[in-house]
């Protein structure tokens, strides 16, 4: 059985400066430098929750474990320190994230118990991050979680005493423990009064007050588990502090109130969609009437016109909806090109009475630059690589058959 001075964060969890002797110099596992001391306050990592940091004298302290052989606390240090009197201090800014953290989890899972006998099998306990509990349930609704959230703010506003205390493996019968104690002859009991009895080695707030709040962020699951994440204390302010950064700035770029933001975007989805719609009707008017031009002046070889016509980086997609128009005139041969410097694309057409099919034109002019492509009789499109002097050689050939072809 580990000596009480050995975790005497136990007994006063608000101390967190202290003077002691070191009485063994031992190294960690790793090889790094580690003391044990005659006393300490220094939570060694167990029981979900992560070890303190701090100093003794003039070494950081960067690991606290539990030597289960030896039954002491092993501080690993990031230099030697000699033997004799040492003062201790704890990061208390850690300490007091993992106990409002710790604290906050006990609660949480007695409230699942209690509202819905939900039971929690394990749990992690963070300072910086969401900590999280997984309870053995298929599921977890919104409202649930809700309701476990007000009944642990609840019982933080009411300011209840944490107390704990050892009790022997004979007296712990009596203690109305939500999960069976582990078989020691000396149980440390932590009891949110009169509301939770818990078997646990952490550290916690003296009264539920310090937790501060609690929030549930999400609930999702977790192989047959549904794992609860949630913040508290320290945390869950920063997490508020974010939240309102974002939604303030939000509100300032909407010109609106942070309460007003949800109509204020869902009126400017509208206001987009709108807009959207508008601009793809004057495109397409702009498209029909670039279609039209380009029929007009287009050069008539006998029964047939031809339209040539190159643009530089202009999207394939609106080349094809020009395409798409001109497939409807009459007599029409059309070539429609877009380059931007390496990639060229290609669209034939070939309308009504025009007696040839746009696909075998598309293949035997991309042929030329490696290119591939498809389509059927009246609408090909395609594409390949060239660089500026290629794609000039291209289309001039492009243009050169063409003619030929309507000519002969
Ligand atoms: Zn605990």
């Amino acid at each position: 059985m580990i000596p009480i001075e050995q975790i005497l964060y136990t007994q006063e969890p608000l101390t967190w400066e202290f003077e002691a002797q070191v009485v063994r110099k031992t190294a960690a596992p790793d090889g790094r430098s580690a003391v044990i001391l005659d006393r300490t306050y220094f939570y060694p990592t167990g029981g979900g929750q992560e070890h303190d940091t701090g100093r003794l004298g003039e070494a950081r302290v960067v690991d606290v474990y539990k030597d289960e052989e030896q039954q002491v606390i092993v501080h690993v240090l990031d230099r030697d320190l000699p033997l004799g009197p040492v003062s201790g201090r704890i990061d208390g800014e850690r300490r007091l994230r993992h106990m409002q953290h710790h604290t906050a989890q006990h609660l949480l899972t007695q409230c699942f118990v209690h509202l819905f006998n939900y039971p929690t099998v394990s749990a992690n306990i963070n300072g910086y991050t969401p900590s999280t509990l997984d309870l053995t349930v298929e599921q977890v609704t919104r409202a649930q979680w809700e309701q476990a959230e007000t009944l642990a703010n609840e019982i933080i506003y009411q300011n209840r005493p944490v107390k704990s205390y050892f009790v022997s493996a004979e007296e712990i019968e009596r203690v109305p423990l939500r999960r069976p104690p582990p078989k020691v002859e000396r149980i440390r009991v932590v009891e949110i009064d009169a509301y939770d009895y818990s078997a646990c080695s952490g550290s916690h707030c003296p009264s539920t007050g310090m937790i501060g709040v609690v929030k549930i962020l999400k609930v999702e699951r977790q192989n047959d588990k549904m794992r609860v994440y949630f913040v508290a204390g320290k945390q869950a302010w920063e997490h508020y502090q974010a939240l309102f950064e974002t939604v303030n700035s939000l509100a300032a770029q909407l010109n609106t109130n942070p309460q007003d933001i949800t109509q204020s975007v869902l009126r400017q989805g509208e206001l987009l969609k709108a807009a959207q719609r508008e601009a793809l009707t004057l495109r397409t008017g702009m498209i029909a009437w670039e279609a039209q031009q380009l029929a007009q002046k287009s050069e008539i070889l006998g029964e047939r016109r031809l339209v040539l016509a190159p643009f530089e980086g202009r999207p394939a997609a609106e080349v094809r909806l020009l395409a798409d128009e001109l497939k409807s005139v009459p007599g029409t041969l059309a070539l429609l090109a877009t380059y931007d410097g390496q990639k060229v694309s290609l669209v034939a057409v070939c309308g009504p009475g025009c007696g040839l099919s746009a696909q075998e034109l598309l293949r035997s002019q991309l042929a030329r630059i490696g290119g591939r492509g498809g389509g059927d009789a009246t609408i090909a499109q395609g594409g390949g690589s060239a660089d500026p002097a290629q794609f000039q050689a291209f289309w001039a050939e492009a243009q050169a058959s063409l003619r030929q072809l309507l000519v002969t």
